[in-house]
Parts: C-alpha cells; structure tokens; sequence
C-alpha cells in the first residue's frame, strides 16, 4: 500500500508488481492490472482532451459494468470527480442529481440512453454524451471519444485534497445528497481497510462484487480489492441463486452483502447444499440485519462474518464487529465498535457526548467524514458540527464500547409516548414461520399518535395470518412494540441497497398529515 497515494496510484501499483494477474473478472472476459493501468490513463488523457479540468465533475449512468474501473482511476488521474448517477431511479430524479452535479460528460452505458437522454432533456448545461458501452444515435461511442489518447499517466499528479468522488446517498430517506470525498478520504479508508476483518484480503483472492458501483459499499469494496492485488468478479445484477453458484464456480473467498441479499440467498434451495471451498468472509451492513437471518446465514455459509455500520458522508466507514466479537455474549446485534483512528460518540439533541448506554444520535469523527455536501452548505451544518458527522441514526454505547444501532430517527416510531425502532420489530418478526421478508412502519391513530403495523411477504404457501404474526412479536417483545395490525403484500419497495424505502409504504397511511418524526 506505500505505493498508494491516491485511488490514481492503485492499478499503477499493481501493474508494476504483477501486471499480468487479474484484476477484474466480469461474465467470461478479464482484465489484467497492466490493461487497466492502460485504460485508466487513456480515460485520464481523453478526459483532458475534452476539457475536464481538475474538479470538474463528470458522471455515469449505467449498472455494474467493468467499464467502470478505468472511469474511477481515469478519472481520479486526471484530477476530475466522478459523480455516478442510481440507474436505478426515474428520468427526473436523474435530471436533479444531473443538475446537481452538473458534469462535463456524460457516460452512459447500455439499457440507458433513452433515459439519459429524457433526464438531460431540461437541463441548460447540458453534459457531452458518450456511449460506455453499446451504442445509441446521440452519443459518441467510447471507442471515437477514447481516440489516440496515451496509455500513459498524465503529467499532472492528482492532490490529497482534490475531491475524487461524488456518491449520492442511497435516497432512502428523501432525495439523494451528494457526498463530496476526497483523495485523503480515501487514504485513511485503504489505509484502515488492511487493519480490519472483512476489508482484509489477500493477494490473488478472489473478491465477489454485487453492491452497485454507484454507491458507497460497491466502490469501497473495489478499492480495497484492487488495491490489495485481489481479482473482483464483478456481478451486473445481484440474483440469489447466480451468486451463491458464483461462490463456488469462481472460488470467492470474499463479499459483502446486504442483508436483503442474504435473505435472498438463504431462501435459494441450493444455499446450504452450496460447497464454497475458498470462503473466507461476508461482510455485511448498510441495513439492519435481524438476528434470525444472521444465524442462519452463519450457520449455511460457515465463514467469518463481519458487520459494517457506516454511511456514505463517512466513505463508509465508522464500527465493525468483527468476527470473533460475533460469539461474545450480547454483541450478536451490535454493530461493533469504531475502525482505528476513527471516534464514535452518542451525542444529545443538543450535541453533548451522553455515557454508557444511553441513547442519543450515533457520531462519527475522522478522516473518514466527507469534506461536504455538494452545493448543500445548510445541510453540511447540520449534519457536520464541530468535525462530529452525525449520523442521523439513533443508538447506544455499552460498558464496553460497543455500539448498538436501533434505527434511523426518522423511522421511528412514537406510539403511546414510548419510542419503537422499526428495525428491532422486523428482527422479531423475521423468525416467524411462514415469513420472506418484513417492513414495520408507523400509521396514524387517534389514541396511540401513531400505532406499530407491520408489512408482511408471505413465503409462498404459507397460511400464516395476521394474528400468527402479533402473536409471535408478542412473545418476543414488549407488547408496546408488536404490530397492531399486519397487512400482507407481494413484495417490500426496496433500493439498490437492499434498503426497505419506509417512505414508500408509510405515504398512503398519511395522505395529507404530517408525522411529527422525520
Ligand atoms: P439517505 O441519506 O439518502 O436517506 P442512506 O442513509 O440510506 O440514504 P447511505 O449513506 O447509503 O444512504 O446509508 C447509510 C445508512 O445506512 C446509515 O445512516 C444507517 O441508517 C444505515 N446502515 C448502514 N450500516 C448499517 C448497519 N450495519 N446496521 C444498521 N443500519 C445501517
Ligand atoms: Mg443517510
């Protein structure tokens, strides 16, 4: 890693040790360190043959793609900031990050031109368009916008504080924000990356990736991949049963998961039949795990766990709980403590540092913490006091530096003056016989303020009825905290992420009332 400065450094670093090994592997073709050195830097000299000046911002649209990786470092070595854009979300919440971010260029890959091209329809700065991959009157295709560049570096050395990525937040509670992380981010993230259990790998291991690139969890599992000498096997779209036969097929000895994945796959037949010779670790986070799940999923794929509590404004980073922590009386259903050089804290309403066991707003302080929101200088105030990143997310420390997260302050729940965490709910129910997946929310009621119902998915041909469902969070929680009601639905609206969009299911119970949370 002492070849590393910035994310430019990484396919360099590689190549000069052992450029013919493989860095990615996506569906049958492989890219070698030494190409994507190559390509790297052809992106960097095409990108300053088209203008893009240190700190402009310059975009992509598209799924997981190895396309990707020479955008990333090609980008960081022409000293611009990639801003990737959620292929997931509709024409106009693109056209808003577009404007947002207002990039030079345009990279759109395959299934999206038309809707790249409906997004920037409205926009006056409108981006130069190039086709990443496929092709699609509009945009210049790679190849003719790559042109003669040079397989070589760029003059111009990339700087610790140039802003090197521009992540969206996952959307899950309102629209996106752009986190603004720069090189030094970074640094102090790889740098952490080697010291802490599932970041760690070896060289020429295999490192599974199923996180969408354009998020914080998909980028960070790359760099560290890449940057360790690893060989990603990049996944386009997640399916439970391809991933689990890619884990043996393909040797992975690493991959981080969101936990929706993982209820996937522990629902795929062949899950435990599955023989994963190379296994190593899952890291999983960006969601709250239910317990149920977790125990299961130890159970069936028999490696290291460890849990990941972070956020993008932190590049992801803040706790882990680390595998052997996982059999520590109590810390199943902890989210760990801080990674090195990193500081958590619970903090009160007023941003004083609350003991032991009391809940507050989780904060994180460090190098990790984003220089700021992009063109958001009044919600960076706010969310970034005194150097202290506040999470918005509501937890506790125990006696012994543990950290527990309940849930987010906007999702929770406020019934008969008690508080409910939403998350707390759904791992009760998960366990339920009959169940695939949960989603508990708040909906308005005259004598509670807002009463617990719960949005059950039925595995299919299960009878199991909304008394079934009360009665068994019943016995394993409060009553103030079991459902009320349950009602029964095909599937839970989730993000890219795995995240369960609460927004969603509460909006048509509070058609025209505000919910004092959130
Ligand atoms: P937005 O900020 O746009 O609403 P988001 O918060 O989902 O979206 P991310 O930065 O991707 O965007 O996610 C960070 C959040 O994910 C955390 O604040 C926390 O609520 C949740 N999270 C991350 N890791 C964990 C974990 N291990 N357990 C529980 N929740 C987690
Ligand atoms: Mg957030």
């Amino acid at each position: 890693l002492e070849a590393i400065r910035t994310l430019a450094d990484i396919p360099a670093a590689q190549a000069r040790k052992r450029g013919e090994a493989v860095a990615v592997k996506f569906g049958d073709r492989e890219t070698s360190f030494a190409d994507l050195d190559a390509g790297s830097n052809r992106v960097a000299n095409a990108l300053l043959a088209s203008g893009a000046a240190p700190g402009d911002r310059v975009s992509v649209l598209t799924k997981n793609h190895d396309a990707w990786y020479p955008l990333f470092f090609g980008a960081a070595r022409a000293r611009a900031c990639l801003a990737p854009v959620n292929c997931r979300l509709a024409a106009g919440e693109i056209a808003f990050i577009l404007g947002d971010a207002a990039p030079k260029l345009l990279f759109v890959g395959e299934d999206f031109f038309d809707l790249a091209l409906a997004a920037v329809a409205d926009l006056t700065d409108r981006p130069r368009l190039v086709a990443l991959y496929g092709a699609h009157p509009g945009f210049e295709p790679f190849d003719a916008w790559l042109g003669d560049a040079a397989a070589t570096p760029p003059a111009d050395e990339p700087q610790l504080a140039d802003d090197v990525l521009q992540l969206y937040t996952s959307g899950t509670t309102g629209r996106p924000k752009g986190v603004v992380l720069a090189n030094k981010n970074y640094r102090r993230f790889l740098e952490m990356a080697t010291k802490v259990d599932g970041f760690a790998y070896g060289e020429d291991e295999t490192v599974m990736i199923v996180m969408p690139l354009f998020h914080v969890a998909g980028t960070n599992v790359s760099f560290s991949g890449l940057a360790q000498g690893g060989r990603l096997v990049l996944v386009k779209d997640f399916a439970a049963g391809d991933a689990i036969r890619l884990m043996t097929d393909e040797r992975v000895a690493h991959a981080f998961l969101a936990p929706a994945m993982i209820q996937m796959m522990l629902q795929q037949p062949e899950a435990d039949a599955g023989d994963y010779p190379a296994l190593r670790s899952i890291a999983y986070g960006a969601s709250p795990i239910a317990e149920d799940v977790l125990r299961r999923a130890r159970g069936t794929f028999g490696c290291d766990f460890v849990q990941f509590y972070g956020m993008t404004e932190s590049s992801g980073g803040g706790s882990y709980l680390s595998p052997a922590a996982h059999d520590l009386p109590g810390k199943l259903t902890s989210c760990g403590q801080p990674w090195p050089q990193t500081e958590m804290a619970i903090l009160d309403g007023e941003g004083r540092a609350l003991g032991d066991d009391a809940i507050g707003e989780i904060a994180i302080r460090g190098d990790l913490v984003m220089k700021h929101y992009w063109n958001r200088p009044e919600a960076t105030g706010e969310a970034v006091v005194g150097g202290w990143l506040r999470t918005g997310d509501v937890g506790y420390r125990d006696a012994d530096g543990f950290y527990f997260v309940h849930d987010r302050i906007k999702d929770m729940i406020v019934s008969g003056g008690e508080n409910v965490y939403p998350a707390e709910v759904e791992s009760a129910i998960m366990g339920c016989p009959g169940i695939a997946d949960v989603a508990v929310i708040g909906v308005p009621d005259d004598k509670w303020g807002e009463a617990v119902k719960a949005l059950v998915v039925r595995t299919p041909g299960a009878e199991v009825d909304p008394a079934a469902v009360i009665g068994w969070a019943r016995e394993r929680i409060a009553i103030y905290k079991a459902p009320k009601s349950v009602d029964f639905i095909d599937a839970l609206p989730r993000n890219p992420s795995g995240k369960v969009l609460r927004r969603e299911l509460r909006a048509p119970y509070w058609e025209g009332r505000d919910r004092a949370v959130g």
